[in-house]
Order: structure tokens, then sequence, then C-alpha cells
């Protein structure tokens, strides 16, 4: 039996081993299977906060534990941000812990740390507490300095978190830190796309950087977040999120430039700055700040450059629009209100008020050419800016002064109570200016002629005052110099050729003395025609063409507008319907110009889409002109969003004459500008047009910035052509290609088209 011994015993160990073998390949099957579960999640295109979730079920699953959180520290507390084990509802979530002694380790040595048994109280925190927690793991997400976010597991299991555990932990916390990582600068870059283009829509420099601001705050995780430029030696805030009251006291500081600004931020541990550079050097600071030493995250300080390129690029928009409303509001020699802003203020002061207290005063100065001629254009030019001052001190501070053109000045007076006053104001004016001025060494005598009148209930528009004014202005001239004429309510009415034409204008349509004429509009690159433009033409029988400039505003003022911009409606759209039943017309769009008076008429969308189906057409096969200086109330976005809704193109025509302060675009769904012919006539220019050619730029880098199509308008030469080709504009029309033609010849202009180039879309 002796010999049995050892064999037993060396049996009994063999049984040991293979138990031990087995034992192992049982742990280490599961720990494969464990780390093939959570690799696989990792694998998943999930969102950082369902991945977290599911990693935190697996672990907790895998590791035997009541509780599985990630946490990161925030000063001395440590806030859970996601979990599996504690109720939604858990303080943890939003007041956190407080930092025991194992965080503290942990984070200090950046190794895992796990106690079995005898866990100390302040390490099992709040309702895990009441779990009954034999072992804990605290397990740093990244071995990064600094690193803040820890994941902790609890377990009321009486069985320690072993070395091949932790290793495993540790290995997983690292990738999913990774894969959380990743996540967050996929998000970032699509984050920062959109801010951009939430930028990109500002045009005014104060929300614009208002919206940075906020954009910062949310881009950079920050507590407070700041812009701030230097003017003049002042470093300013320009816009703020987070700020305190006594630090907003603090501004404005003194600062040559954005390095000299001093630290403001004072008390804010972690404070990053980048500056936004333009053409003209860094132009403003963005800064955004941590209240507590919790440090911005890697990779921070390049999202911010990012941002702060977009802001640039706003930035500059924001000022070519500015330079644009400038030059479409001023006269660039005197600095006063031009034609348009003029225009635009009489319209407003009609329809907002009280038009029988509204005057206009329309100035000519008398011998003006003599001076031009004898002393040259400088000394004209001079003289033209001393008289803008002389007349600068006449007016009231409630008048508009404006330069009509050349040497004709008018004041647009608001609050007058009859003709007489008008009539008290012209005396005083032209008693002002009746003087010896030096110009250019010379003495020069000057005086104006002034005509005025009152508006007139029911009646009073823009065109009619200005035009019963400077009929008026001649009455006055036509008696000598120095002289001042006013038109009474019944002489403005009398004024005959405009009532016969009045009149007459609204037979015109039966009589047969309407009919439209079409202009091409093409691509500037292939000439392809893309839509054709309607534009009305009346004949008659006495006066011969009649320009719709003249005619529109009578039939305006008649409200036979309606009636005629219907049937112009219905006729562009019937042609537009004969035109796609050709192969080479197919896909072809038709602009129509709406007046205002159309807009503000009751179920207008409907009545406009009426006629567009009617004709067999689909609303986008229509493209609808506002011009720029049109009065629009607010009825009006209702009216053109039930049109874009239906798909017609809204197109804002004449665009840079007139500053409508941009509410058009910012009220209308417009799709198209069209840049006004004044500005392309001159980007060929003598002196190589610099003027036009940078407002021009400037129009399409606003186009492009808000996603709008540009045409440009009276293109007339090859020149003007390649100069707009070249700066981006794609779409244009004018004499060059084609006069406006009638139907018939117009289609002649079709010829087969292998491609459309790609038509106004909506944009977001
Ligand atoms: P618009 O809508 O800006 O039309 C463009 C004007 O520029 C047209 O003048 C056209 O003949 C002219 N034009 C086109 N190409 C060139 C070019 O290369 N050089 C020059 N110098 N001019 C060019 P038109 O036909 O006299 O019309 C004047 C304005 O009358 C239009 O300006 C539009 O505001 C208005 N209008 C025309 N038809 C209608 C209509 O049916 N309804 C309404 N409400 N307004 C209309
Ligand atoms: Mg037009
Ligand atoms: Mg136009």
């Amino acid at each position: 039996m002796t010999a049995d011994v050892p064999a037993d015993s060396e049996t009994e160990q063999l049984r040991r081993q293979l138990a031990e073998a087995v034992d192992a390949a049982r742990d280490a099957y599961r720990d494969t299977t464990r780390l093939i579960q959570l690799l696989d999640l990792l694998g998943r295109p999930a969102g950082s906060a369902e991945l977290i979730g599911d990693m935190l079920n697996v672990l907790s699953d895998a590791f035997f534990a009541d509780v599985v959180c990630m946490a990161r520290v925030c000063g001395d507390r440590l806030i859970v941000s996601g979990s599996c084990g504690l109720p939604e509802d858990d303080p943890a979530y939003t007041e956190g812990w407080p930092v025991g002694e194992a965080v503290r380790r942990t984070l200090a040595t950046a190794e895992p740390t796990a106690l079995h048994r005898d866990v100390p109280a302040e390490d099992v925190p709040g309702s895990v507490a009441g779990l009954g927690i034999r072992s804990a793991a605290w397990i740093p997400l990244s071995a990064e300095p600094y690193a803040d976010t820890l994941l902790i597991l609890f377990r009321s299991l009486d069985q320690p978190f072993a070395v091949p555990d932790l290793r495993m932990l540790t290995s997983v916390a690292a990738r999913l830190h990774m894969a959380l990582e990743e996540r967050e600068r996929h998000a970032i870059i699509e984050q920062l796309a959109h801010y951009g283009h939430l930028l990109a829509r500002h045009l005014e420099v104060e929300p614009l950087l208002d919206e940075a601001a906020g954009l910062l705050l949310r881009l950079t995780r920050a507590d407070r977040a700041w812009v701030v430029t230097v003017e003049g030696g002042q470093g300013r805030l320009r816009a703020h999120r987070g700020l305190t009251p006594g630090i907003i006291a603090d501004w404005p500081v003194p600062a040559k430039s954005l390095d000299d600004l001093p630290a403001c931020e004072a008390g804010l541990p972690e404070v990053l700055k980048v500056a936004v550079s333009r053409e003209n050097g860094a132009t403003a600071l963005l800064c955004a700040g941590r209240e507590q030493a919790r440090p911005f995250a890697q990779g921070t300080l390049e999202i911010m450059t990012i941002f702060a390129n977009y802001l640039g690029v706003a930035l500059t928009n924001a000022d070519l629009y500015h330079a644009l409303a400038e030059r479409a509001t001023r006269d660039p020699l005197t600095g006063l209100a031009n034609r348009s802003a003029l225009v635009s203020h009489l319209d407003t002061l009609l329809s907002a008020g009280d038009p029988t207290r509204v005057g206009v005063l329309f100035c000519d100065l008398d011998g003006f050419k003599a001076v031009n001629d004898l002393f040259g254009h400088e000394a004209g030019d001079e003289l033209l800016l001393q008289v803008a001052d002389r007349l600068r001190g006449s007016v009231r501070p409630d008048d508009l002064l404006a330069r009509f053109g050349g040497d004709e000045f008018v004041i647009v007076l608001d609050r007058v109570k009859q003709l007489s006053e008008v009539a008290e104001i012209g005396a005083r004016v032209c008693a002002d200016l009746d003087d010896r001025l030096v110009v250019c060494g010379e003495q020069v005598q000057v005086s104006a002629s002034i005509g005025g009148v009152l508006g007139v209930r029911g009646q009073a528009t823009p065109s009619a005052m200005l035009r019963d004014a400077d009929a008026a202005m001649y009455v006055a001239k036509a008696r000598g110099a120095g002289q001042v004429e006013v038109f009474d309510e019944d002489a403005s009415h009398r004024s005959r050729d405009r009532l016969d034409l009045r009149a007459e204008l609204l037979l015109a349509r039966s009589r047969g003395q309407l009919h439209l004429a079409y202009q091409p509009i093409f691509a500037l690159d292939s000439r392809a025609i893309v839509a054709f433009e309607a534009l009305l033409r009346w004949t008659h029988p006495h006066h011969g063409i009649v320009p719709p400039d003249v005619f529109i505003p009578l039939a305006e003022e008649t409200g036979a507008i309606v009636e005629i911009g219907q049937w112009v409606l219905a006729q562009a759209c019937r042609q537009l319907a004969l035109w796609h039943r050709l192969p080479e017309g197919r896909g072809l769009g038709m602009s129509v110009n709406l007046s205002p008076v159309q807009l503000h008429q009751p179920q207008a969308a409907e009545r406009t889409l009426d006629v567009i189906r009617a004709a067999g057409l689909h609303p986008a096969d229509i493209w609808l002109e506002i011009t720029e200086h049109s009065y629009l109330r607010h009825e009006v976005t209702e009216y053109a969003g039930a049109l874009g809704a239906a798909g017609v193109h809204l197109v804002l025509d004449d665009f840079g004459t007139a500053y409508s302060n941009l509410s058009y675009l910012k009220r209308l769904p417009i799709e198209i500008l069209k840049i006004d012919k004044s500005f392309v006539s001159g980007v060929t220019g003598p002196g190589g047009g610099q003027i036009d050619l940078s407002i021009v730029r400037a129009i399409l880098a606003i186009a492009d910035s808000l996603g709008l199509v540009a045409i440009a308008e009276g293109i007339e030469t090859e020149d003007q052509r390649t100069a707009l080709r070249s700066l981006g504009c794609r779409l244009g029309q004018g004499y060059l290609l084609s006069r406006p033609l009638p139907a018939a010849q117009a289609g002649l202009l079709l010829r087969p088209r292998p491609q459309l180039p790609a038509r106004a879309h909506r944009v977001g």
C-alpha cells in the first residue's frame, strides 16, 4: 500500500492542478467574454450618452457591481454624469458627493484604487452607503495629468477587485475615454460648422458679437465668455455671457492694442483667449473662462481659433454691408441723404402719419452751370459742399435734407400745419442762401429757386409730391433767381397731363394698348437662358410708348395696378406655359415685377397662386420681383411666406439702391438678389470702376453668406460680363445679350440647352 501513498498524493496533486487549470480557463473565458462584450459596445456607432449607458450596464453585469458610475471632480465635489444602479433623481447627479481619500489618491497617482471590506464611509457616499458595500474600485478614465473623470464600481458581494480585474477595467476605461473623445471631436466639428453658419447670417455687428459670445460659451463649455475690442485707446467689452455686474462695470479700460488689455478676468483660474484676425490685423479678442480649477479640454484653443476665423469672415461681411448701406443712402460728395433715402423717408412719413402735415421743398441753384463752366468741376463741387453746409444750418432738426442730383436739393418737412408754413420755410432757406461765397479763391453769388408742396390726403405719394414741387420750382425760376413758389392743393391736383394719363391708363388694357416685353436672364458663362423677365409696355395712341417708370406710379395712385398686375402675371404665365411645350423651353423660369400695392391686397397670395396654376405651371417656375424701395407693411410677410412655402421664388430687385435696414432680407423669404444696373455699369468704368467693383463684390459676399443667388442687371458690354463672371456672379441680364423683346422674337433666342445652370434654391 506504501506504493499507493505517493500515487494518491500525486493523483491529488494532479487533480488540484487540473482544478486550478479549469478555474484559470474559466476565468480566462469569462474575462475574454467580458472583454469582447465591452469592445463590441465601443465599436458601435452610438452617441456618447448611449455608449456610456450601455457600457456601465455591461460593467455592472460583468463585475457583479451593484452600482457603476462615471463621475467628474468639480472643485471639492464629485458629480456623477452617468450610472447604472443609481435612481434618476439621485442628488449625486446634481449636488455630487464629497471627494474622499480614494478619489484623491486615484487622481493623484492616475492608477486604479481598490478597497475590500472596511471601505471608509467617506468613500461610499450618499445612497450607495445603504447597499452594504463590501468592495469598491476607482479607475481613472485616462492616464493623462489633470484627468478629472473616474469610473467607480461598488459591490455588496464580499469579493475583492483582483489585480486582473483592475487591469481589465483600466484598459476598458482608457478605450472608453478614447471613444468618447472621438465622438466629442465629431460633435464639435459639426457644431463648429453649424455655428459658422449661424454667425454668417448676421450682417450687423452688435447682434453678431452677442451671438458669438453665446456660441463661444457653449462651444468651450466655459462658465463665462466675452468679446472685447480696442478702439481709440479704449478696450471695450462688446458682448458677454456669465460675467458678473462687478466685472462689467469695470469696462471700458484703457488699452492701446489687444495685447495691451489688462487682466480683467481676475478671479478666474482658467482663461483662454484667441484673437479674431482679419485682413487689417486682429480686431477682437474672444475670451472663455472657467470659475473653478477645471481645465479646458485639450484642443479647445484650436476650436476657438476656427470659431474666431468664422467670426472674422462674418465681421468682414457686416462691414461690407455697412459700407454698402452708406453708399446706398448717402450722396458721396456732400454726405447728405441721396435720392433713394429721400424717397423712402418720404414714403415712411406719408404712409405712417398724416400726409397733410408733410411738406416738400425742391431747391435748384441758380446759375450753377455757369460756375462749372467758368471755374471747372472742382469749383462746382466746392460750391455744392458750401451750399450743403448752408442748407444744413437752415433746416429744422426733424427735417430731412437730401441731394436730389446735380445742383438740386430737397428738404422734407415734417409736422407743418399749412401750405403757408411751407412757403415761409422756403423763403427762409432762400434768404439764408442768397449770399456771396468764396469758391477756389473766387467770389461767387449764389441763390436758389425753390418750389414747395404740402401733401394731400389720399393722393400724396413721394413721386407725385416731388413732381409737383419740381413743377413749382420751375414756375419760381421763370420769375427770376432766388424766388419761392408753392403749389396749392387744388393746383397740384389740376396737373392736367397727369390726370389725363391716369384716366387713360384705366382704359388702356381694355383698349389693347398694354403688352409685355420679355428680357432673358442668362448664365454668364454659357449664355444659356435660365428665365425671362416680363416688362410691361404701354403704347399710347398720341404719346407713343410711355415708359413704365412714368405710368406704373400713376397706376399705383389709382389702384389700377392691382388689376394690371394680375393681367401681367396671367400673360407671363401663359407665355411661359407655351415655351415649356418646346424642348428648348423646358425648365425655363419667368420673373414678374410686383408693385407693393399688389402685396397689400387681401388674399393676394391665393390669387397669385391661382393664376400660376390656371396656366398649368408649378409655383417654382415663377420668380416674383419686389423692389427694395417699396414700403412694406407687416401683412406682406405672411403673403410672401405663403408664396415662398408654395415654391414661388422671391427676388429683391434693384438691390443696393436703398437701405432698408436689412428688414427685407430678414422679413421676407428672399432667395434671389438683383444687383442694380447702376453698380453694374460702374464695374468697368473709368479708373477701373473700383468703388462699384467693391460694392458688387460686397453684394456677392452677402448673397453667398445668406445662401442667395445673385443676378446682375443692365449688363451692356462684354467687359462687364467678364468682370462679373470673375467676381463669381453667375446670372445676368442686359442689352449685351438682348433688350426686352416681344414674345415671338424672345422665343427665337431659345436654343436647345444641354443642361440648365443651377436654379435658385431655398435655403434653410
Ligand atoms: P426693373 O424691374 O429693374 O427692370 C429692369 C429695367 O432695366 C427695364 O426697364 C429694362 O428694360 C432695363 N434694362 C434691362 N437691361 C438693360 C441694360 O443693359 N441697360 C439699361 N440701361 N437698361 C436695361 P423698363 O422696362 O423701363 O422698366 C422699368 C421698371 O418698371 C422696372 O425696373 C420695374 O421696376 C417696373 N416695371 C416694369 N414692368 C412692370 C410690371 O409689370 N409691374 C410692375 N409693378 N413694375 C414693372
Ligand atoms: Mg425687375
Ligand atoms: Mg431692377
